[in-house]
C-alpha cells in the first residue's frame, strides 16, 4: 500500500504562504478524486511560476528517472524545452520488467496524480499533445485512466489542455525502451533506433519528445508541491530521495514499498516486507528485475540506488527487488531469466538475437563453460544495440561471480 501524506485543502491564502517551502498546502487529501486533484498545478499557474522554476525544482531535489535510465528528470525537461516546436510528450507505461509492477499499483491508486505530473511535463516543456503508452495487460488500469481522462477533460486546469492519447501496447518487453516504444506507437514494429538522433532531437513523429515513466511524473507534484528540500531530505545512507520498490520473492510481506533511496536490502525486508518468509533464509537477491544483475546475502547491506550497484556488476534499474532463498534453485532461475531475454530479443542485431540463444544452449549444459559465457558476454555488452541485448548477460555473470559453485552443477 502507497503511504499518503493528508495535507488539510488549500486555501488561496495558504497557497500564497507556502511559496517559500514549495507548494506544500497544495497536496491533495485525496488526489484519486479529481475534485482535489490537480492543486498543484493550478498553483503553479495561479503565482504565475514559469517552467525555468520547475526545472530548477526538480534538479534541486534531484529526481532522476526512475524506469531505470536514472537521468536527471529536470536537465531533460530544460533539454527538450530548448527543442523547436511542435514538441509531443510519451508516457512510459510499458512495465514489463520481470518482478516490476510498481507503476501499475501508482495508476491504480492515483491515476489523476500521474496524470498532473504529464500535464505539469507537458506545460512547463510546451508539449502540444501526450501520448500515454500502456501495457496492454493491464486491462484494470487501462479502464481506470480512461475514466479519469474524461474526468479531467470534464474539468480541465489547464487551457488549452493538451491532446491526451491513451495507447495498448502489444506485449513487447522491448518497447518499454523508449525509441522501440515511438516505433510502436507510430504503427511499426517496435524495435529500437541508433542514436543519435535522441529522441529530445528526433522522437514520435520526428518531433522532439519528452519521454517520462510513471513513477517520474507521480512523484514530480509532489515535489514541486512540498519543495525540493523535502525530496532531497529523504534518503538513507548518504544518497537522497525516495522511491517505489517492486519487492517479490521470499518475504513475508511483498508489494510496492515506497522507501528511502539508499536504503538496504536488509533494511528494506525488515523495515518494509516483515522480513524472510517463515522458513526461509537469504541466500541471493536481484535489486533491478532480469536486467540487473543478482548478489549474494553478503551483500545486503549495500545501498540500493543508482551508481552504488555499479562496481559489483549490478544496477538497480525500476528497483524490482526479487528475494531468493536457500531453497531456490540458482542455476534454474539464471536459465530462466536469459530465456526470458531470448524470447523478448526483437532480433534487429546479432550480438543479442544469436548471443542471447547461444547463451541459452551453453546453459542447458551440466557442467557451465566459464570462460566462453564470459567472452560472449563482453561480446553483447559491447556490441548490441539496445539495453536489452547488453544486460541480458547481467544476472548468469553475476551469478557465476558470487556463486562459482554454479560452474560446476551446484544449484
Ligand atoms: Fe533488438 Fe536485442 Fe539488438 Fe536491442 S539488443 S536492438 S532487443 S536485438
Amino acid at each position: 500500500v502507497v503511504q499518503r501524506h493528508p495535507v488539510a485543502p488549500a486555501t488561496a491564502e495558504r497557497v500564497a504562504a507556502a511559496v517559500r517551502d514549495g507548494l506544500r498546502e497544495c497536496v491533495p487529501a485525496n488526489p484519486s478524486d479529481v475534485r482535489q486533484a490537480y492543486r498543484t498545478l493550478r498553483a503553479l499557474l495561479a503565482q504565475g511560476r514559469d517552467a525555468a522554476t520547475v526545472f530548477a525544482a526538480l534538479e534541486e531535489a534531484g529526481l532522476r528517472g526512475l524506469g531505470g535510465a536514472g537521468f536527471p528528470t529536470g536537465r531533460k525537461w530544460r533539454i527538450v524545452a530548448a527543442e523547436p516546436a511542435p514538441r509531443l510528450m510519451v508516457v512510459n507505461a510499458d512495465e514489463g520488467e520481470p518482478g516490476t509492477f510498481k507503476d501499475r499499483v501508482l495508476l491504480e491508486q492515483d491515476p489523476h496524480r500521474v496524470l498532473e505530473g504529464m500535464l505539469i511535463g507537458a506545460w512547463a516543456t510546451g508539449c502540444t499533445d501526450c501520448y500515454i503508452y500502456l501495457r496492454d495487460e493491464y486491462a484494470g488500469v487501462r479502464a481506470g485512466l480512461a475514466r479519469a481522462i474524461d474526468a479531467l477533460r470534464a474539468d480541465p486546469p489547464l487551457h488549452p489542455l493538451p491532446g491526451i492519447h491513451l495507447r495498448r501496447g502489444a506485449g513487447a518487453y522491448v518497447c518499454g525502451e523508449e525509441s522501440a516504444l515511438i516505433e510502436s506507437l507510430e504503427g511499426r514494429r517496435g524495435v529500437p533506433r541508433l542514436r543519435p538522433p535522441y529522441v529530445a532531437q528526433a522522437g514520435l513523429f520526428g518531433r522532439p519528445t519528452l519521454v517520462n515513466n510513471v513513477e517520474t511524473l507521480w512523484w514530480a507534484p509532489e515535489i514541486l508541491a512540498r519543495g525540493p528540500q523535502w525530496f532531497a531530505g529523504q534518503g538513507r545512507h548518504g544518497r537522497s530521495g525516495l522511491r517505489a520498490f517492486s519487492v517479490s520473492g521470499r518475504v513475508r510481506q511483498p508489494g510496492v514499498k515506497i522507501a528511502p533511496a539508499g536504503i538496504t536490502l536488509r533494511e528494506l525486508v525488515d523495515e518494509h516486507c516483515g522480513g524472510m518468509a517463515e522458513g526461509h533464509e537469504l541466500r541471493a537477491w536481484l535489486p533491478g528485475g532480469a536486467s540487473g544483475g543478482l548478489l549474494p546475502a553478503s551483500m545486503a547491506d549495500l545501498p540500493l540506488d543508482f551508481d552504488t550497484l555499479q562496481p559489483h556488476g549490478c544496477f538497480i534499474g525500476s528497483a524490482a527487488v526479487i528475494v531468493l532463498s536457500r531453497q531456490d534453485d540458482l542455476r534454474a532461475a539464471v536459465r530462466n531469466l536469459v530465456r526470458f531475454f531470448r524470447n523478448e530479443s526483437c532480433g534487429q542485431c546479432t550480438p543479442c538475437r544469436s548471443g542471447t540463444a547461444r547463451l541459452d544452449e551453453l546453459l542447458a549444459q551440466p557442467r557451465w563453460d566459464g570462460a566462453l559465457i564470459g567472452e560472449l558476454a563482453t561480446a553483447m555488452a559491447d556490441a548490441s544495440i539496445c539495453g536489452l541485448g547488453q544486460a541480458a548477460p547481467n544476472p548468469l555473470v553475476c551469478a557465476i561471480r558470487h556463486f562459482p559453485e554454479l560452474l560446476e552443477g551446484a544449484r
